[in-house]
């Protein structure tokens, strides 16, 4: 039987609603209705009772969700509800900040699920060089062996947008199923490999439309 695929839009608001219910959470709320979501989400009460149907029956008629049992299922749905080795691939300015963000996030709050096991470069004078003193920056020629010792799920990718490609490639060969890639560049990735692009620049000039 083929896995139920969800459309990305959905996938997206889930990750928003997750977010919302930690907020809830942290405001020791217990029940939480669609349109306190919504509100929460930037949606309609309607697009969330609509987008957690897709995968069950989750509130309870009068009264809303359960804050905790709906981010439980929130996180088993989006499969964060473990730990998921992740590996950086270009340690420059923007890496750099990436992994010390992913390594503090970690420490700080357990639930958090990316565990930044390993980084690359092809600087030599980074390479042996420690991130937060917890990961070392290893050679880029060690890429696809070291990514499957450890069993790395998830590469965010911070190269020159020339070497994109060629890093996509080796992540691909190391057995990653997902590549979270900022290189400016247009890149492709085989059946079974999730590509999720990321660009402030483009974000920016979208803005600056509306200015
Ligand atoms: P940077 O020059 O500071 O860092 C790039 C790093 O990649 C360097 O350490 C370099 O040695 C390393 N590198 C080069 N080739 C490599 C390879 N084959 N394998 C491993 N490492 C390699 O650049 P930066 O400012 O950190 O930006 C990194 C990338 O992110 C660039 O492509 C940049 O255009 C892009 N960027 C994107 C956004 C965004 O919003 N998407 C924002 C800023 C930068």
């Amino acid at each position: 039987m083929r896995e139920f695929r969800a459309p990305e839009v959905v996938i997206r608001r889930l990750a928003i609603y997750l977010r919302a219910l930690g907020q809830c959470e942290e405001e020791c709320e217990s029940y939480i209705s669609s349109k306190e979501l919504g509100e929460r989400a930037g949606v309609t009460p309607a697009q969330v009772r609509k987008d957690l149907a897709m995968f069950g029956e989750f509130g309870k008629q009068g009264v809303g969700y359960e804050v905790c049992n709906l981010k439980e299922e929130l996180r088993r749905i989006l499969k964060v509800n473990r730990v998921i080795n992740t590996a950086l691939v270009g340690v420059g300015e923007l890496g750099m900040a990436l992994a010390r963000y992913n390594i503090r996030r970690a420490q700080r709050q357990d639930d958090y699920p990316f565990r930044l096991v390993a980084a690359f470069d092809v600087d030599p004078q980074k390479i042996g060089r420690k991130i937060e003193r917890m990961v070392e920056i290893q050679p880029f020629a060690r890429l696809t062996e070291v990514l499957r010792d450890l069993n790395v799920a998830i590469v965010i990718l911070t190269v020159p947008a020339s070497a994109a490609q060629e890093a996509v490639d080796r992540c691909v060969e190391g057995g990653v199923k997902g590549i979270l890639n900022f290189a400016p560049a247009k890149v492709s990735v085989p059946n079974g490999v999730k590509l999720q692009n990321a660009d402030v620049t483009l974000d920016l000039q979208q803005l600056a439309y509306y200015l």
